[in-house]
């Protein structure tokens, strides 16, 4: 057995219980382990009955006399047992719970814990378990006692009977992957003793602990990441080659806009970068929407004048040749011609300097690129290792080109000083002028066939221009089951409310190329409505959908959700976004829902899920960019320094391989 193998290795879990714990996404001992409690209650402070008379809750250690069912005149059936210890006895009660009477043998001793009803004192459901003559051999009661999430079937109780037997194994299952120099440093415990700390804490301050040793490790993972994308220029004594700013107006003067203040700005804050020897290492930072392209352009275009090509990278074919169209209709008046390289559309290298525009994934050899001069990268965050390799080998004649890197992930302006350290930010916070507003509206769930049928009438009355995206959150662990509720979903939309429309689905769960069919035939409006997991690309640009609806939208963090609001809005219609809660309505989520559809700007909408999230707490959906922290949190700004500093002196990232679990 491994940290990677299967849960069906672990006694009595068998394929039903496998697929209950796939629910909770638990596939692997590694899940199993990492299956972090949400609470524990203390019941390791065993009392006498008559206390618990007294106290009206707690635990005991009693022998059971008798144990009955009882069956009412209205046919209802209740449990009922006398049980005592040597203080005296007391009735205990449960309902529904006919086979108690075949798990609990009168003459025995048990552990209980519960309360008293207001009623009649009896001591209502307590849970139980057999009392082994000694207290720390307990699994259940008579300790602190985690409680886990649950699903239907799989309980705490048994999750704790399993992770009882994992225990056991921990010595041979972990491995401590985190320097002891570290972990002495920084008094946190090693991984083993977290693990069981966390699981069966003897008292508070273990867990206590055990969270700070986790917590680490999730801020390692993060500072580890942002590393990585920071590393990528900063290879010790890099240099670049300067371009220096050239005569730009007329060009500017061209653009079919006036450029915003902050676009102004952004500009020339890269360009300065542009000029030195060392190369550029810089982040623009906008909401989507705000107009990163055109400022790339600009930097590309001064590129160009001095000689230089440039390239801009963007993580689909769809965004690539979005990103030609674009460039291509704001260089034709200055007479460049833009390249555009995906799978299927090769670019003919010459001796001249070219702006090509390509996909992550055809990151080629930089080499054959004449005089490279600035790399463009749109959404980093979908980088992977080999592309990221790929750029930090540099011009084959050692230089490094100048590097720009684009995300609309509104990351707190109080975090990215921290974050990105090294890496210079510019940042676009304004919109474009001119552009209507995108109304938002926070939907009950009660209300959310209204919604529908607003959005059927609207898009009727429209003569089928408009049209809407109606997203499912997608959890990351079980892909498979939320594909199966949006396909589920789809069917019954697209015969009810949308019988008189067409209706098109995307998930994960289809191939690049299907997916990338869909969102061409959703903007050659071969549908009026596109059913999605939240695989809709960052960045896609198509000016008739005006609707955007979002459902379980409570699963989202907010910057993911403003993302999600921003595939609308982008034409010159008035748009739409609607957020509805689940069927399962949480007070607290709702407030935050209702505090995104009364505020527009993403910048805003992080800051507050950054003050309101609790330590801990998990919306249970990818987030782009963002962490997604099970016991951290990224409010915790010290320990992100902390683990930031320690980044910086590791010279191997790759080879630390701790175990991150987000
Ligand atoms: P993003 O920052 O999300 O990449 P884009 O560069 O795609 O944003 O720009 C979004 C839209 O805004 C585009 O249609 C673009 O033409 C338009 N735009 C950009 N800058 C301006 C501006 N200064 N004034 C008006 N429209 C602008
Ligand atoms: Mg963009």
């Amino acid at each position: 057995m491994e940290l990677n193998s299967s849960v069906n290795q672990i006694p009595l879990v068998g394929p039903s219980k496998e697929l209950l714990l796939e629910n909770l996404g638990i596939k692997t001992i590694r899940d199993f382990l990492f299956h972090i409690p949400f609470k524990y209650r203390d019941t390791s402070n065993v009392i006498s009955i008559s206390k618990l008379k007294e106290l009206r809750e707690g635990t005991v250690i009693v022998t059971v006399e008798k144990i009955e069912n009882v069956y009412t005149r209205f046919r209802k059936v209740f449990t009922r047992a006398k049980v005592s210890d040597s203080s005296g006895s007391i009735t205990v009660i449960w309902f529904n719970q006919k086979y108690l009477v075949n798990v609990i043998n009168a003459g025995d001793t048990y552990i209980f814990e519960g309360k008293l009803s207001k009623k009649n004192n009896d001591f209502v459901s307590p849970t139980f378990e057999k009392f082994s003559g000694d207290l720390n051999d307990q699994n259940h009661i008579g300790k602190i006692i985690p409680y886990y999430n649950e699903t239907a079937g799989l309980s705490s109780k048994w999750i704790r009977s399993r992770l009882a037997f994992l225990k056991k194994n921990l010595p041979n299952l972990i491995k401590e992957d985190i320097p002891n120099e570290i972990l002495n440093n920084h008094n946190l415990l090693s991984l083993k003793d977290a693990l069981t700390y966390i699981h069966f804490p003897d008292d508070i301050p273990q867990i206590q602990k055990a969270r700070e040793r986790f917590a680490f490790d999730e801020m390692l993972g993060v500072s580890i990441k942002i590393q990585r994308q920071v590393n990528i220029f900063q290879k010790k004594d890099a240099i670049g080659i300067p371009i220096m700013r050239k005569e730009l107006v007329s060009f500017i003067k061209s653009l079919p806009y006036e450029l915003t203040n902050d676009q102004a700005v952004a500009y020339s804050e890269i360009l300065e970068s542009m000029e030195k020897t060392v190369p550029m290492n810089r982040l623009l930072n906008g909401d989507v929407g705000s107009g990163k392209t055109v400022v790339s352009a600009i930097a590309m275009y001064n590129a160009y004048l001095n000689g230089h090509s440039s390239v801009i990278l963007a993580p689909t074919t769809i965004l690539a040749s979005q990103h030609y169209n674009t460039l291509n209709s704001l260089f034709e008046k200055v007479g460049i011609k833009v390249e555009l390289r995906t799978s299927n559309n090769k670019v003919e290298f010459i001796t001249e300097p070219q702006i090509i525009v390509s996909t992550h994934a055809l990151l080629y050899d930089t080499h054959e690129i004449h005089n490279l001069g600035l790399l463009i990268v749109d959404e980093q965050h979908r980088f992977g290792v080999k592309q990221r390799e790929q750029l930090m080998k540099g011009r084959s004649d050692g230089f490094f080109p100048h590097y720009l890197m684009m995300s609309a992930t509104p990351i707190p302006h109080t975090l990215t000083n921290i974050i990105f350290g090294d890496m210079e930010v510019s940042f676009l916070r304004e919109l474009p002028p001119h552009r209507i507003p995108i109304q938002s509206h926070y939907v009950p769930f009660s209300k959310r066939e209204d919604c529908f049928n607003w959005i059927k009438e609207r898009i009727i009355s429209s003569n089928l221009i408009e049209q809407a995206f109606i997203i499912f959150p997608l959890i990351d662990e079980s892909e498979k089951i939320d594909i199966k509720a949006a396909t589920k979903e789809y069917e019954t939309l697209r015969k009810s409310h949308f019988k008189d429309l067409s209706v098109g689905i995307l998930h994960g769960q289809l191939k690049n190329e299907e997916k990338e069919q869909v969102l061409m035939d959703f903007k050659a409006k071969k549908y009026n409505i596109l059913i999605s997991t939240t695989v809709v690309e960052v960045g896609i640009d198509i000016p008739d959908a005006t609707i955007m609806v979002i459902e379980d939208a409570q699963r989202f963090g907010l910057a993911q959700l403003h993302q999600l609001r921003g595939r609308v809005g982008r034409g010159k219609m008035q748009s739409y976004c609607f957020v509805i809660s689940g069927e399962k309505e949480i007070e607290s989520s709702n407030e935050r829902l209702k505090y995104f559809a009364s505020h527009s700007s993403g910048f805003e909408v992080a800051d507050f899920d950054l003050i309101k999230r609790g330590p801990g707490e998990v919306y249970g959906t990818k987030q782009s960019g963002i962490p997604n922290f099970k016991v951290a949190s990224i409010t915790d700004i010290e320990l992100l320094i902390k683990t930031r500093d320690i980044t910086k002196k590791i010279k191997d990232l790759d080879g630390l391989k701790a175990v991150l679990f987000f």
